[in-house]
C-alpha cells in the first residue's frame, strides 16, 4: 500500500506542523495542497482514499486536499519525443521503469518523482 505509507508521512508532518506552539487555525477551512511524484503512487483515487481515512478525528478531518500527482515522463531515445505518460502506464515498483514510446514503440526508461514534491498549507 504505497499511498497508505505514504499519506501517514505526510499527514503527520502536517499535524506536527499545526500543532506547533503558537501555530493556530488561521482561518475557516484547510486546504492542503500537495504534489506526489506518479511513480510515489498507484492512482490519485486510492490517495485521496488515503487521506480520507487517516485524517479522521484529526483536526484535519474537514481540510480539503488538492492533489497533483506529477506525471511520469518518457524520453525516447530513439525518435527523441518527449512526454508525460498516462496514469497506469508504468508499474511504480520497478527499479527502473521502463514504457514504449507513443511514438515509434522503442522501449525506453521513465523519469519520475518516487517520493512527495511539496506540501503547502492554506487557509481560507
Ligand atoms: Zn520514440
Amino acid at each position: 500500500m504505497h499511498e497508505y505509507d505514504l499519506m501517514q508521512k505526510v499527514i503527520a508532518a502536517i499535524l506536527a506542523e499545526l500543532t506547533k506552539p503558537g501555530v493556530g487555525p488561521q482561518g475557516e477551512v484547510l486546504e492542503v495542497a500537495l504534489k506526489v511524484g506518479a511513480l510515489a503512487v498507484h492512482s490519485e483515487a486510492a490517495t485521496r482514499q488515503a487521506y480520507e481515512i487517516l485524517t479522521k478525528g484529526t483536526i484535519l478531518e474537514n481540510s480539503r486536499l488538492d492533489l497533483t500527482i506529477l506525471p511520469v515522463t518518457l524520453a525516447c531515445s530513439q525518435c527523441g519525443h518527449q512526454g508525460p505518460l498516462p496514469e497506469g502506464e508504468v508499474d511504480p515498483h520497478e527499479v527502473t521503469p521502463l514504457a514504449e514510446c507513443p511514438q515509434c514503440g522503442a522501449v525506453s526508461p521513465v523519469q519520475g518523482e518516487r517520493g512527495v514534491a511539496a506540501i503547502e498549507l492554506r487557509w481560507e
